[in-house]
Parts: structure tokens; C-alpha cells; sequence
């Protein structure tokens, strides 16, 4: 018995440990774990926690929720500045990825990313039958190269861009000048993924959906307002696109505690505010701190950093030990860690533990032709990780 061939043939998205794993190999108390890896915030949000005492004590779940979820629709919509029929809601952003390119990519169509950037549209173009053309980004600060990606979009005939700005992993974040130069000039469906917008001081395409009419926004809750694990995320699209991915979404995508958190942290906006004026602080401050150790650190538009060390992968091994998980980064990032921004007291920890190893500048960065496997994170036993 064989299942589809796309899927047979794929190479799935990655495991990545969980804490009492790592905390199990590595012998240590879970409340050592600290994850620098997965571009996640640090706390939970004030208003998020007192939500969650309220539902405890009232008790959730025995029905189904509203399938249309208004309220939490009407509060993404006006938190985006779109109009509601406008927002399509994931259970994470991941599902709304893939929502978009079930519906916009054709059966053994192409898909085009700038690379690297997040393996998932890799892996979702796959697995919806398509798949990925990679433009590299060859310049030394990662910068997207449009003329290149356009050109390799039209000979492809590409259905499906996918424009992650702010980049993960290199950081950086592509002009909206830009953005819409693109929006112009590609016939297929452009989704800009803003995960991590919030960290940024660029603003949002958004308001191209409506007047290009083939530009699709991919959000999340996980990154800013600290929600990753109650999978909140959402699209911002044209009228039209948002209809056709309405009747695919499945009726009840976001379950109802998740819900009512996603509700509580959008009409607080001022506590998300807060946590990442917090982490843009770290953020700079641990660059800083990094750059006068010797190591080479690249610009970040978000939540966390590239940082060049002599001997990543001891590096890596050293601190997992500890249980400082970082992410280990391959082929044109090879040589290169990826560290999540975390409260003050963690982010010290790492530092320490950082003052022990060797840097390298950001002059020597290795170029290759190859996006392969760079977001594969040296995870103990190689597992490849995802986030
Ligand atoms: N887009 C990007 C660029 C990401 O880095 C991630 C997660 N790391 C996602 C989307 C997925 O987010 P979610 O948790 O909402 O599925």
C-alpha cells in the first residue's frame, strides 16, 4: 500500500526535541532548558495568564466554538488595519501556509523562495504536489535579489512567491518599495510572511492585498505575543483569496481555549508592545555585548541573532550541555549560530557561556550556490529542526 507519491517521496519537516528530551540526554533538572532555538518569547503575556485562571475556573470545551470565530477575526482585522472578510484564520501560521498553497499551487507546479529562509514553504510546496525553486541570496548581507527571483519565477512559471520579511534566518528586512516592485511584476500569488514584523521598524505590506490583488500576508501569534504553543495564526488577503481559502479551512481550526487567549492578547496590544520593546533592548544589547567579544554578529530586524563563531558546532555542543540550546546553522550559514532573544537573567547565562568561546567576524561568511539543507539544525543525533 503506498500513499500518494508526493508524499512517499517527502522529506519531512523535523523533530525537534522537546525540553525533558534534552533535559533527559543531557542529564539536567527540565527548568535548565532554556530555548534559544525556536524564535519564541520568553514569558507569557499579563493579560494572556489572567485569561487562562478565568477559563480554569470556568471550564471549556464540551462545545464546539463559533466556526466563523467573529470576534477574534474582528480584533486581527482591526489590529492589521484590513477589513475582517479579509483575515483567514490558521492553527499557526503553519496551516495557513498551508492552506494557501493547497489552493494556489497546481499539481506539479513550482513555488519560488529566496533562500535560506523558512524550510516549511519547502516542505509544504512538496507536499501539496509542487515544489521549490530557490533563488540564493548571494550578496554579503543576504538581501533578496529581485531581478533574479523574478526572472527565475517567470521561467518556472511559478504559481506561489514566498517573501519572508523580516527573513528567518538571516534577519533582514526587505524594503516595502520593494515588496511591491515585486507585487507588479510576478502573475502568480506573492505571500509575504510577517512573523516576525513586529520586531521590525519596516512596516507591513498589507495594504497591497486589496490593491495588487495577488499579495497574501502570513502572521502568527507565536513570536511577539508569545502564544507559539496555543497556534494562533492568520492570513491577510484580497477579498477574493480569502473566500476560496475559507471553504478549505477546516470549521473549527482554532480550539476554543486558544480562542479566548488569542482574544485576551489582541485587546491588550499595549502588553505585546512591551515584551517586544523588552526583547529589542536584549537584542541590542546582546549584539553589542557579543561584537566586543570578537564575534561577528549580523543586523536583526527581529527576535533573535546570527552570531559567527570560530567552532560552531563545539559551541553548540557546549552549551546544549548545559542546557542552552541554541541553533547550529549549515551550507551558506555554516559556521554560523542562531539565537533566539530571551529574558535578561538567560540571555546573561549565554553570554557567559559565549565569553569561553572563540568569534569570527562577519567579513568571512562562506558563500555557496546551494540553499540544501541550511536550516537544519545540528540537533543531538542530526535531527533537523523546524521552527
Ligand atoms: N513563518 C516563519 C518565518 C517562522 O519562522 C515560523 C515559525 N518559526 C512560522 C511561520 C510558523 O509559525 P507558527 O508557530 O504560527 O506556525
Amino acid at each position: 500500500m503506498k500513499a500518494r507519491k508526493c508524499i512517499e517521496e517527502l522529506m519531512p519537516y523535523g523533530y525537534v526535541p522537546g525540553d525533558e528530551d534534552i533535559a533527559r540526554r543531557y542529564g539536567l533538572l527540565v527548568s535548565k532548558v532554556k530555548r534559544f532555538d525556536r524564535n519564541t518569547s520568553p514569558g507569557i503575556l499579563p493579560c494572556v495568564k489572567e485569561e487562562l485562571r478565568g477559563i480554569a475556573q470556568e471550564g471549556i470545551g464540551n462545545e464546539y466554538p463559533d466556526s466563523r470565530y467573529e470576534e477574534l477575526t474582528r480584533l486581527i482585522a482591526e489590529y492589521s488595519d484590513v477589513e475582517p472578510g479579509q483575515v483567514v484564520l490558521g492553527n499557526g501560521a503553519d496551516e495557513a501556509i498551508d492552506l494557501l498553497t493547497r489552493a494556489y499551487l497546481s499539481e506539479g507546479g513550482v513555488a519560488v523562495a529566496s533562500t535560506p529562509t523558512f524550510s516549511f514553504y519547502k516542505v509544504v510546496s512538496e507536499m501539496n504536489g509542487g515544489r521549490m525553486v530557490e533563488v540564493p541570496r548571494e550578496s554579503e548581507g543576504f538581501s533578496l535579489d529581485v531581478e533574479e527571483l523574478l526572472g527565475v519565477a517567470g521561467e518556472n512559471d511559478a504559481d506561489l512567491m514566498f517573501v519572508c520579511n523580516p527573513n528567518n534566518p538571516t534577519g533582514d528586512f526587505t524594503p516595502l518599495a520593494t515588496i511591491e516592485e515585486i507585487a507588479k511584476r510576478f502573475g502568480g500569488l506573492l505571500a509575504i510572511d510577517e512573523a516576525y514584523i513586529e520586531f521590525s521598524e519596516g512596516g507591513s505590506a498589507a495594504g497591497l492585498c486589496e490593491k495588487y490583488g495577488n499579495v497574501v500576508i502570513i502572521r502568527t501569534l507565536s513570536k511577539a505575543f508569545g502564544l507559539a504553543g496555543m497556534r494562533i495564526g492568520y492570513l491577510l488577503c484580497p477579498k477574493k483569496v480569502a473566500e476560496q481559502l475559507n471553504k478549505i479551512r477546516q470549521p473549527y481550526n482554532i480550539n476554543p481555549v486558544s480562542e479566548r487567549l488569542a482574544i485576551a492578547a489582541l485587546s491588550n496590544t499595549q502588553e505585546m508592545r512591551e515584551n517586544v520593546d523588552a526583547l529589542v533592548g536584549e537584542r541590542n544589547r546582546i549584539a553589542s555585548s557579543l561584537g566586543e567579544m570578537g564575534f561577528g554578529v549580523f543586523p536583526s530586524s527581529t527576535n533573535f541573532l546570527l552570531v559567527k563563531v570560530a567552532d560552531a558546532q563545539g559551541a553548540f555542543d557546549r552549551l546544549i550541555r548545559k542546557g542552552l540550546v541554541v541553533r547550529k546553522m549549515e551550507g551558506v550559514l555554516e559556521g554560523i549560530l542562531r539565537i533566539t532573544v530571551r529574558g535578561k537573567e538567560d540571555n546573561d547565562l549565554l553570554l557567559a557561556e559565549l565569553a569561553r568561546e572563540k568569534g569570527a567576524g562577519t567579513k568571512n561568511v562562506r558563500k555557496g550556490a546551494s540553499g540544501e539543507g541550511i536550516m537544519g539544525a545540528q540537533m543531538p543525533a542530526g535531527e533537523e529542526g523546524s521552527a
